[in-house]
């Protein structure tokens, strides 16, 4: 069965088909300035050329009716027909504590994601155009909504609550959900089946390092904690986001700036990160390894302040499990940069870790990047959230 997989943002939808009884990649395009001048649709199928078009879209719907015709063309395509694609799966970025799995989508399921809008009101609300988008165009193929928050749910209270009155929970669910959880539930699994053990008897830290970064903690195969929390500005330092900061600063910059709260809030989430702390060099991590590379004291202190960042959570989610069995480094820093995995891991000499040089060299594959008789097992594994979708949909749809 063939399963489209969509990401849907305000502007912009990402869509790959995926065969799900071979697991291979039959076409991958991205629609961008949905609504806005100059749209434009890429479209690739596995071993052709890439195709770019710019084409007016008034709407998602109208960029999923694209994308079908792209799918369906006849010298171009991969399908003959929309019946050849057995499911939709969707990526949604917040489930609440409604959804603790991926689920098939029905109106109800709509109803609750939109209960979640307001603790995501730039992704959900995208999202759901995307689910209506392919409604009015396929309504008779089922869909699935694979939640980026579902895999943090098992974290246990200690893990998830803040140290604020507990009536913010009560009343408004304030709480730690963490994000990428299709990649760290993806990457976690990968690791397991590379060490050659069950899944349910590991201790795992799972690195994502990308544009968006993020830790969590697996244990038993459950994810005990993770650093993203009420939203994906909380945790490590990222490419425009602060992470974790204390929250006076918010107030003490709005005072000293003649701020906003949202124009602080803005600050955090776009001007902040690497790109801030950079002192706006940039917020790509090529870009501030070369910085480094040339001496110059703005990108050290940034990699060095993100790679420390990395090391700190890593040391707390080894005390919080009692113990990690493997570290994985994955999303774009994580698999393409064996120096900031050095930088990371060279002060974790008390887990017991040797990194392998030569491993750690290599990149686009997976790879254990630490020496067979480290004690702690360090891996590199390239995350594939497309591919976990249209996994978690087959499986929903085949049920
Ligand atoms: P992602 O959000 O997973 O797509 O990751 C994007 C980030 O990966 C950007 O900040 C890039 O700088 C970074 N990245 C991609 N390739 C490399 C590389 N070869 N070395 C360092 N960073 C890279």
């Amino acid at each position: 069965m063939n399963i489209l997989v969509i990401n849907c943002g305000s502007s912009s939808l990402k869509f790959q088909l995926i065969d799900a009884a071979t697991e291979a990649l039959i076409a991958k395009g991205l629609c961008e300035r949905i609504g806005i001048d100059g749209s434009k649709i890429v479209y690739q199928p596995t071993g052709a050329e890439k195709k770019e078009t710019v084409t007016p879209m008034a709407d998602h719907t109208q960029a999923i009716r694209l994308v079908i015709d792209a799918l369906t063309d006849k010298e171009t395509g991969v399908v003959g027909s929309l019946s050849e694609i057995g499911a939709v799966g969707h990526r949604i970025v917040h489930g609440g504590e409604k959804f603790a799995s991926s689920t098939l989508v029905t109106d109800e399921v709509i109803k609750t994601i939109t209960d979640c809008n307001e603790l995501a009101p730039l992704h959900n609300p995208a999202n759901l155009i995307g689910i209506a988008a392919c409604k009015e165009l396929m309504p008779d193929t089922p869909m699935a909504a694979v939640f980026d928050t579902a895999f943090h749910q098992t974290m246990p209270k200690e893990a998830y609550l803040y140290g604020i009155p507990y009536e913010y929970y009560e009343k408004y669910k304030v709480r730690r959900y963490g994000f990428h959880g299709t990649s760290h539930a993806y990457v976690s699994k990968r690791a397991a089946e590379m060490l050659g053990r069950k899944y349910e008897d590991l201790k795992l830290i799972v690195c994502h390092l990308g544009n968006g970064a993020s830790v969590s903690a697996v244990r038993n195969g459950k994810c005990i904690d993770t650093s993203m929390g009420l939203t994906p500005l909380e945790g490590l330092i990222m490419g425009t986001r602060s992470g974790d900061i204390d929250p006076a600063i918010i107030e003490f910059i709005a005072h000293k700036e003649n701020k906003s709260v949202d124009e602080v809030m803005t600050v955090l989430n776009k001007k902040s990160g690497v790109l801030g702390l950079s002192g706006g060099l940039s917020s790509d991590f090529r870009d501030l390894l070369k910085a480094y590379d040339e001496g110059d004291e703005a990108g050290i202190r940034t990699v060095e302040a993100f790679a420390y960042r990395v090391t700190k959570y890593i040391g707390a989610y080894a005390a919080a499990m009692n113990g990690v069995d493997a570290i994985c480094f994955t999303a774009g820093v994580g698999e393409n940069n064996p120096f900031i995995r050095d930088l990371v891991c060279s002060r974790l000499g008390y887990l017991g870790i040797t990194m392998d040089e030569e491993q750690n060299a290599k990149r686009g594959e997976e790879l254990m990047i630490s020496t067979p008789d480290s004690l702690t097992k360090v891996l590199m594994i390239p995350t594939n959230e497309e591919l976990a979708i249209a996994r978690e949909t087959y499986a929903l749809v085949k049920a």
